[in-house]
């Protein structure tokens, strides 16, 4: 039963244990997929209790999860794919799309793309994005006002972190660290891309420059590094390499890391070793690379490669998956709802929610990679932040992505419809 009065509520709903802190007295029998029958109450924006149910004699009204988050996401480009489509799915097809839709970037056009995405993902139940922005030329600087702009407007709502996106070898300029300081001073991160392969002293050169002035100016790294289907793990094989000796305090995040995964089993150990060591952190980004890598003229890949999330997540490194593009020239599907995201990753990755390593890349650990204050853990004095899902397993959940209500703050995005009308 929902009920709702003044700044609180309460709901019945199915709750993966591995997203509830209960004391230990509390723990419930949960179902064979992990689910307890919970009743939530929240007042003033805040989870106040969690106390275990019985579902026969209390049924649920669904299934709850807390808001989820989008680690990896590119808005400045979203739903250009009609206007500038990769219908070959290449690679280089893609980077060719990408560079002729960049020159006709306006502040206009980047902000009515993000404000859609934004939109959709708050319905969808996102409450944190990370959006790679294009950096250099001539949609650079309008991008970022769109973004920046839209961050402010959206900041009750959704947490947008933005990042630099540029050729990595641009940060050694005297315009590359005029544009850090900049974005420094606006909490952006720094990035960029890697291309593989990426030989030579000049690469490792560019790419410690990048990390002492992250250091300098206190800003997260967030890299395009190792997308691609061969040269295995050259790119992280070069961070690593220009790392040496450099102590950091800010995180830096490994984005795609395909190439990882043609590494045979001893010598991945031993750099997801070295990673774990050097405290990286890594964003999978299984729809994109799915659609690009491996591809082969008139025959169906058997082998495609995705960051080898498990022995990564064996070795201590911390895993998250995106979805990346969103209807852009890079994939043309994409709609920044996270339980699709988890449904596509069930065949692609192996990811299964019921399991703790299967789950956390889409919320604790996600949450945790991106710096966020809550780990998305339903506990009392946690946020009111969740979304509850006409579902009641998670089998129905991932089936097809459930209708879902969105709770923000301790407040229902939408009227919430009664409970007869869930049923249906
Ligand atoms: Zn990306």
């Amino acid at each position: 039963m929902v009920q709702q009065g003044g700044a609180g509520g309460t709901i019945r709903a199915w709750v993966p244990d591995l997203l509830l802190q209960l004391p230990e007295q509390a723990r419930p029998r949960s179902s064979a997929e992990g689910l307890v029958a919970v009743e939530l109450a929240w007042q003033g924006g805040v989870l106040t209790a969690l106390r275990p149910i019985s579902a026969e004699h209390s049924p649920p009204d669904g299934m709850v999860l807390p808001r989820l988050v989008e680690p990896h996401a590119h808005l400045d480009k979203a739903f250009s794919w009609s206007e500038y489509p990769n219908l070959s799915g290449t690679y280089d097809g893609a980077m060719a799309a990408n560079l002729r839709e960049h020159q006709t970037r306006t502040a206009e056009l980047v902000h009515a793309r993000g404000e859609r995405a934004l939109r959709l993902a708050c319905r969808h139940g996102v409450r944190a994005i990370r959006s790679h922005i294009d950096s250099l030329g001539p949609g650079a600087v309008c991008s970022w006002e769109a973004l920046l702009d839209l961050r402010q407007h959206w900041r009750d709502r959704i947490d947008l972190q933005l990042v630099a996106l540029l050729p990595v070898e641009h940060w050694s300029s005297s315009d590359g660290q005029r544009l850090a300081a900049w974005i420094a001073s606006r909490g952006g991160l720094l990035g960029g891309v890697i291309p593989s392969p990426c030989p030579g002293r000049d690469m490792r050169a560019a790419l410690r420059r990048l990390l002492e002035l992250a250091e300098e100016l206190g800003c997260g790294v967030d890299l395009h590094i190792d997308e691609a289907d061969a040269y295995p793990a050259a790119g992280v094989g070069q961070l690593l390499r220009s790392m040496h000796g450099l102590s950091l305090s800010v995180p830096v995040t490994c984005s795609h890391a395909s190439s990882l995964a043609l590494l045979r089993a001893e010598p991945l150990r031993r750099l997801a070793d070295r990673m774990a060591e050097h405290q990286l952190q890594v964003v999978a980004l299984p729809l994109t690379n799915g659609w690009l890598l491996g591809r082969q003229r008139d025959s169906t890949p058997y082998r495609q490669p995705l960051a080898p999330i498990r022995q990564l997540q064996r070795a201590g490194v911390r895993v998250a998956v995106g979805g990346d593009n969103i209807q852009d020239c890079w994939f043309p599907g994409g709609n920044l709802d996270p339980l699709a995201l988890m449904a596509a990753s069930l065949f692609k990755a192996h990811l299964a929610p019921w399991e703790k390593l299967g789950l956390e890349p889409f919320s604790s650990e996600a949450a945790r990679l991106m710096g966020l204050i809550w780990d998305g853990v339903l506990r009392p004095g946690a946020p009111a932040d969740l979304m509850l899902l006409e579902a009641s397993s998670w089998s129905e959940a991932l089936s097809e992505p459930p209708r879902r209500r969105v709770l923000i703050n301790g407040e229902w995005l939408d009227p919430f419809p009664g409970h007869a009308e869930l049923q249906h």
